[in-house]
């Protein structure tokens, strides 16, 4: 195949050569196969491209190097061993054509010096700034925990040995850590740092290596935040930390320096504020003045940050993240349904739950719930809220309470009143019913979702019930059967164990996690105010499963349709005002 591509290229582009072995040698550690010297002339500049085939061509893309001018931090777009960065990360191509990879590899490393040529190609840096930045000896990662888009501000810091960890505030920070590191009872001693808030994040050639190389990029990308510093440095007894937010079309990018003690000045703090105002009166030193004798010539650390706030984790900064985490779910159940639901929520960036359930995680439960067999013989409420503060350090609040809801709002009926939406997925009407009674009584009373699931999974209701409207009992019979089901049974037996039903087959829990699904996805849409009270949102799996689980559609629910529903799918009811509901008129 060599061979043949090498007489194509060679004929192809005039006064191309073969790489000599001693040539291909520098890209050894590539493992290279083959390559080719392609002279590439723009305006009057001559450009050798080295075209370099991997062991691994076609499946690996060529590299082109150029290496004479084009060097890593020299120029964006090219990688750290010299190569071009020719295309977005994740890009595919077609291995099946190598003279095709071979012809845009060349092409578009040529794009690529062409457009050297315009001086705005070096802000390409900025766009691609984390290809370029990274730490420096003794750098640190810091995992930020601090939302985009804000003003400069002084925050909170946490010095671990390994890592640091900045948050808006120490109450932030300490919730971050105590639900990250359960098992670390110890205080934790928090400091300050600096966050500043730049035009656009810095290119190479700004990559500050002393205190004085800050302020030159300060003053032109962030000049309000002079002062701010300036009050940093002063009030640090040692080194100190600035945090960075550059602003991109793409979105923000963050990283990180450590201002170290300043030499010239003496270590010890309390001397430094003489050596700052030597000349002038107690606070008269103009800022510049200030700015140059607190960064003269301190050395600088570069850290690498990296984003672990809520609107990063969940969706990379999609908008409606904010408005979710602003959220207080109240989860009545922590079962085999509501663990899933709970788990969905949190992953969707539900800033506060809390968890209602009195049952301990036994074997059998395992199978369909979300925690394992480490948590049998345990609360179920208390291992999720582990489970979930674990996974989502950054949630604004787990609570749990391992009793029934009824015990606890006859305690405290404020942990009720104070969330936006209630969650019910009990699926027994002792429950749920009275749910619905104190719901009806107490004009203020979140609205509720009631979530459960037919006889083996094969469908799932979700209805919302708001103060106005029918209330839960209006779609019920008065033993808590709901008047319109997706489907029916002949035999009797499943009948009997509607809520266990699913446990008895293999695709139980992989029906369950569609009604999981439903369930989640109404709550969060009424979060959102995307779906109003008196809505019932019913999911179903397709005919052929709920046949081989011996059932089929009731009448009821095929009216619905001028076809049957073959397949799967969700749909929108609306949950009927009865007219003579017990609950709804008081009796
Ligand atoms: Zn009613």
């Amino acid at each position: 195949m060599i061979a043949e591509l090498s007489r194509w290229v060679l004929a192809k582009c005039p006064n191309t050569r073969d790489l000599t072995r001693d040539e291909l040698s520098r890209y050894e550690a590539k493992d290279p196969l083959h390559g080719w010297v392609v002279p590439f002339e723009c305006k009057t500049d001559r450009f050798d491209l080295q075209v370099v085939l991997l062991q691994d061509f076609p499946w690996a893309k060529p590299r082109v190097y150029c290496t004479e001018k084009f060097q890593f931090m020299q120029f964006p777009h090219v990688e750290k061993d010299g190569a071009f960065c020719l295309y977005p990360p994740g890009t595919e191509h077609n291995p099946l054509n190598p003279k095709g990879l071979i012809w845009d590899a060349i092409k578009e490393a040529t794009r690529l010096i062409v457009a050297s040529y315009d001086d705005a190609f070096i802000n390409d840096f900025a766009d691609e700034f984390d290809s370029y930045w990274s730490k420096t000896e003794g750098g640190k990662n810091i995992v930020s925990l601090l939302p985009p888009g804000g003003a400069s501000r002084r925050v909170s810091l946490w010095r671990s040995t390994v890592d640091y960890y900045l948050a808006d505030d120490d109450a932030a920070l300490e919730n971050w850590l105590r639900n990250r590191f359960p098992g670390n009872k110890k205080d934790y001693s928090f400091s300050t740092a600096t966050h500043i808030v730049l035009k656009r994040p810095i290119l190479p050639s700004e990559y500050p290596k002393s205190g004085a190389a800050i302020l030159r990029f300060l003053r032109e990308l962030a000049p309000d935040s002079m002062e701010l510093l300036a009050d940093a440095a002063e009030t640090a007894d040692d080194r100190f930390t600035v945090s960075f937010e550059g602003r991109t079309d793409d979105g923000p990018v963050f990283f990180a320096i450590e201002v170290m003690p300043p030499i010239k000045q003496g270590m010890k703090a309390g001397r430094r504020p003489d050596m700052v105002q030597k000349g002038f009166r107690p606070g008269k030193v103009p800022i510049p003045i200030r700015m140059q004798r607190l960064f003269g010539g301190n050395k600088v650390e570069r850290h690498e940050s990296v984003r672990a706030d809520p609107s990063w984790i969940h969706g990379r900064d999609t908008p409606t993240v904010a408005s979710l985490f602003d959220k207080h779910v109240l989860m009545i159940g922590a079962g085999s349904l509501g663990s899933e639901v709970a788990l969905l929520l949190a992953k969707t960036g539900v800033g506060s739950i809390t968890l209602v359930d009195q049952e301990r995680l036994d074997y059998p439960n395992v199978g369909r719930h979300v925690l394992g067999v480490a948590d049998v013989g345990k609360s179920k409420a208390k291992s999720l809220a582990e489970k979930l503060a674990g996974s989502f350090p950054h949630m604004r609040s787990i609570k749990y309470f391992a009793e029934d809801w009824q015990s606890l709002f006859g305690k405290r009926p404020e942990v009720f009143h104070n969330t936006d939406l209630i969650v019910s997925t009990v699926g027994s009407w002792v429950a749920e019913g009275r749910l619905n009674q104190e719901a009806k009584k107490a004009a203020d009373f979140p609205p509720v979702i009631y979530g459960w699931a037919e006889p083996f999974s094969v469908a799932g209701h979700a209805v919302l019930i708001g103060s106005n409207g029918p209330c839960f009992a209006c779609g019920m019979d008065h033993l808590g059967k709901a008047l319109q089901t997706v489907c029916e049974w002949d035999t009797e037996t499943t009948r009997k164990q509607p809520h266990c039903g699913a446990s008895f087959q293999p695709y139980g829990p992989v029906s369950l996690s569609g009604v999981a699904a439903l369930v989640a996805k109404t709550t969060t849409k009424a979060l959102l105010g995307e779906v109003h009270p008196g809505t019932e949102t019913v999911y179903w799996a397709s005919k052929e499963e709920i046949a081989e689980q011996g059932g089929c559609f009731t009448s009821d629910f095929l009216n619905c349709f001028s076809d049957v529903p073959e397949f799967g799918g969700t749909r929108k009811f609306e949950w009927r005002q009865k007219e003579d509901c017990a609950f709804c008129t008081g009796a």
